[in-house]
């Protein structure tokens, strides 16, 4: 007998077949007219194998994201439970983190959660729902998450315009319990205040938690530059760590008021300087002032959102690179990152590599950068790794 479900097209379970979570619309033949949209369903090969299970969306060219390959496996709170517990537990047994700290505890695809993004600063849980399947799931992983977790407050921020693409309007509000409008967060001894109902994305962007770090122990004694510094994240490691000076160059006034007192915090404030404005304008106006720096960090926004704009966004990280490249001394760091998901590593590494030699500066890489590991990444969904960056040393 035949088993209810979509059917793919003859030859497009491929994918599935490697455990790649999500179907393209134009892979699908049959779904049954029953189907609602953001319903759970079975998806089998033109030959009647069964695939996967995951929700449906006829709006989204993503048509079906995978949530188990296993057939025995139902979409339940069991599940939820299961996936929330394998989340959580990557994090304490492998990464070493603890309840106390500010990080990522479940990364949509990268925990087998696709839609659902769960950022944990201390007690306070921020989530962000980006599909309807998850969104009508949310019966079942929210009560699971709040049984999981050990929290004093929910908030959601689904204010994201991707959820146009899902048919779902932006949203923002309290979940359970009470969340403050700021949260102090630490981070490797750096004191952070963080903006969850206003800041961008979650109010912290966690996925540099690592970079920070490491870019950090490059201050002591330096003059620097964060452009596209946001609350000081990178500024603030730096100068705990002996920074002479950092300019902080941003165009939202929000972040750099914010950062301005992340500063006073950390009691540091006397070494940071804030700038106001377009980085690619600023940086132009510091080289014509022949100004320079010993260290740059650049953590610009996502340039490239689709393939079609990939172009532009390449042009637009070069010539950041450039000038930058330009503005550092002889044995000058330059952190510089793309979190652009449609400019690969080795793209990201050829537009930095052309940008060096029309600056006619040489450097050598110190370290190659990725998301921190909270932000789980899986063999099979290249996709999650949508941050890169190069720590260089200028030779020259
Ligand atoms: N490095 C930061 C995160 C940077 S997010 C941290 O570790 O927390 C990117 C930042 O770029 C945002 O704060 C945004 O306000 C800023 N931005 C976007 N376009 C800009 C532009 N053209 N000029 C200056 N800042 C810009």
């Amino acid at each position: 007998m035949p088993k209810t479900g979509v059917i793919l097209k003859p030859g497009r379970e491929k994918s599935l077949l490697q455990y790649h979570p999500w179907v393209f619309s134009g892979a699908i033949d049959q779904v049954p007219s029953s189907v609602q949209d953001g319903e759970v369903v079975d998806l089998y090969s033109a030959r009647g194998t069964f695939l996967a299970r995951g929700y449906y969306n006829s709006r989204s060219q993503i048509a079906v994201r995978a949530l188990t390959f296993s057939e025995e496996e139902k979409i339940d709170a069991e599940f939820f439970r299961r996936r929330i517990q394998k989340a959580y537990q990557y994090r304490h047994i492998h990464l070493g983190l603890r309840d106390t700290e500010a990080y990522r505890l479940i990364n949509s695809e990268g925990d087998y959660l696709p839609g659902l993004i769960v950022d944990k600063y201390g007690k306070f849980l921020v989530v962000q729902i980006l599909t309807l399947g998850m969104e009508k799931l949310k019966d079942l992983w929210l009560p699971t998450l709040m049984a999981s977790v050990d929290f004093q407050g929910i908030y959601e921020r689904s204010d994201l315009s991707v959820r146009k693409l899902e048919g779902l309007p932006e949203r923002a509000g309290p979940l359970a319990g009470e969340v403050p409008d700021q949260i102090l967060i630490e981070e490797d001894g750096v004191q952070f205040w963080v903006d969850v109902k206003k800041g961008q994305k979650t109010g912290f962007f966690l996925d540099q938690r690592v970079n920070r770090r490491i870019v950090g122990l490059h201050g002591r004694h330096r003059v620097c530059l964060n452009a596209f510094g946001y609350t000081g994240g990178f500024a603030l490691h730096l100068l705990k760590n002996g920074a002479r000076q950092v300019l902080h160059l941003d165009a939202s006034s929000a972040g750099n008021t914010l950062a301005v007192h992340n500063a006073e915090a950390n009691g540091v404030a006397s070494r940071l300087s804030i700038d106001t404005a377009d980085a690619f304008e600023r940086l132009r106006d510091y080289l014509a002032q022949k100004r320079t720096f010993d260290l740059i960090v650049l953590d610009p926004p996502a340039f490239a959102k689709g393939l079609g704009a990939l172009r532009r966004a390449a042009r637009g990280y070069k010539d950041l690179n450039l000038l930058a490249f330009k503005l550092l001394d002889p044995g000058g760091v330059l952190a510089t990152f793309s979190c652009s998901q449609h400019i690969d590593a080795k793209l990201f590494r050829q537009i930095i590599w052309e940008a060096s030699v029309d600056a006619r500066r040489e450097a050598r890489i110190l370290q190659t950068l990725q998301a921190s590991p909270d932000h789980a990444v899986n063999l099979n969904f290249p996709e999650g790794e949508y941050l890169k960056g190069l720590l260089l040393v200028m030779e020259n």
